[in-house]
């Protein structure tokens, strides 16, 4: 695919970064389930966090197309933006309907490094994937917001200073439509950690630093509320177009990785005196995989680039993920094949890589509630649920 100097430069600049943080270093991690801090404050020092921060707040002000392009080249090299890659897509939500003052506030610690903006409150134990019937309430006490509730999956919290909270602040009942009535907090959490919230870390398949949180009775100052109380659903389906669109780009830089090793293997591997890769039993899997990355690939530009225009790109945000996150599970599932018993073996990275692709289809939206969202907004089909 053709592309501008300046977007092959990021490549470029993406992949000799990533040099520095090989297999041996993501392993380890893995092992012990430990935070690759290292690699995230390398990718804060290079300025690839602070992508899409405009310039007069520090940041380098790009597009998302650009931050698209970061992620991918992330998960190319071998190595995990899972790490960091809230930071990216919960900014947008920040810029968009952030107050003057939040901005100035936060945007230039957040751009040098000083603070991590790296956990999204959305997803809770009972509710689940229906986000209009969360259960975490926040009523107004004065100059305070006060919070009851509880988060699941909240991915990072232990490693940032800031999360972006949803929760409900007028009951469902007493408004008209379920969407309203939601809100948006940006909460400062040194201030607040032990002291109304309590993280539960959750260990995963993969390395993924997931918790649960609890709130309980948690005070924030009413001036955390991002936007207008009550609109804060509306403004995080903006956002989380951005989030399908840059996790879409994790899982093309994902299946790259795995058409790559397994290319790279199937040449070596000698069985029956020739290169399994001479078995078109072989190749055909992998260009295949390749064929399928390259669609997928097409989808995720084209939703970065709506976005970025400034339209709506609901459906192609959601139809980049959908197609990114299978053409990388087909791409995972294909290498594991092609390298056989070794597959399996850490020191390949084949398998790390493996249990980490298995999330897109899941997370941060399912397979298919994105197919019942193109059934419904784009078909015109009956709503399902
Ligand atoms: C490792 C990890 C990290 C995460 N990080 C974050 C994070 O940082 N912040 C955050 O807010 N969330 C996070 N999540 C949550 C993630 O977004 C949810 O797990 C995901 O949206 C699915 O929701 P659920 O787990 O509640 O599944 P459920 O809603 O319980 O659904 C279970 C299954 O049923 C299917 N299903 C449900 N309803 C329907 C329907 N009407 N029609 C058809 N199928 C249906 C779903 O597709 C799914 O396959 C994370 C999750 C994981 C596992």
């Amino acid at each position: 695919m053709s592309e501008s100097p300046d977007i092959s430069e990021i490549r470029r600049a993406v992949q000799a970064l990533c040099a520095e943080f090989p297999g041996e270093y993501w392993r380890k991690k893995d092992q012990e389930r430990s935070y690759p801090g290292e690699f995230v404050d390398a990718l804060t020092k290079a300025g690839f966090l602070a992508a899409l921060i405009p310039e007069v707040y520090g940041g380098s002000g790009l597009k998302l197309d650009a931050a698209a392009v970061i992620m991918e080249e992330i998960q190319a090299s071998g190595c995990n933006g899972a790490s960091a890659h809230a930071q990216m897509y919960i900014m947008n939500t920040l810029l968009k309907y952030g107050s003057a003052a939040q901005k100035q506030e936060y945007l230039p610690r957040i751009a040098t490094g000083e603070l991590r903006l790296q956990a999204f409150g959305v997803s809770e134990p009972i509710s689940g994937t229906d986000t209009l019937s969360l259960r975490t309430v926040a009523v107004r006490d004065g100059d305070d917001y006060i919070i009851n509730g509880q988060k699941i999956w909240t991915s990072r919290a232990e490693y940032s200073d800031l999360m972006m909270l949803l929760a409900r602040t007028t009951p469902r009942e007493e408004v008209a439509s379920k969407t309203e009535g939601l809100s948006i907090f940006l909460v400062d959490m040194r201030k607040v950690v032990g002291n109304g919230m309590t993280i539960k870390p959750i260990r995963t398949m993969m390395n993924h630093s997931t918790t649960e949180i609890f709130f309980d009775d948690m005070r924030i100052p009413a001036s955390a509320l991002v936007g207008e109380e009550g609109k804060g659903f509306r403004y995080i389906l903006s956002g989380m177009n951005a989030e399908r669109i840059l996790i879409a780009a994790e899982c093309i830089g994902d299946a790259k990785w795995f058409i790559k090793k397994a290319t790279d293997y199937s040449k070596e591997r000698n069985v029956f005196g020739r290169a399994i890769g001479q078995n078109q039993g072989v190749q055909f899997p992998i260009a295949r995989c390749y064929a399928q990355m390259c669609a997928a690939e097409l989808m995720v530009h084209h939703a970065a680039q709506v976005f970025d225009a400034g339209g709506n790109p609901g459906a192609e945000a959601n139809m980049a993920k959908l197609l990114a996150s299978e053409a990388s599970w087909a791409a995972a599932d294909m290498c594991v094949q092609t390298h056989g018993g070794f597959g399996f073996a850490e020191e390949y990275d084949v398998e790390r890589k493996f249990r980490e692709a298995r999330l897109y289809t899941v997370a941060p939206i399912s397979t298919n509630l994105i197919l019942s969202y193109l059934a419904e907004h784009v078909l015109g089909l009956p709503r399902s649920y």
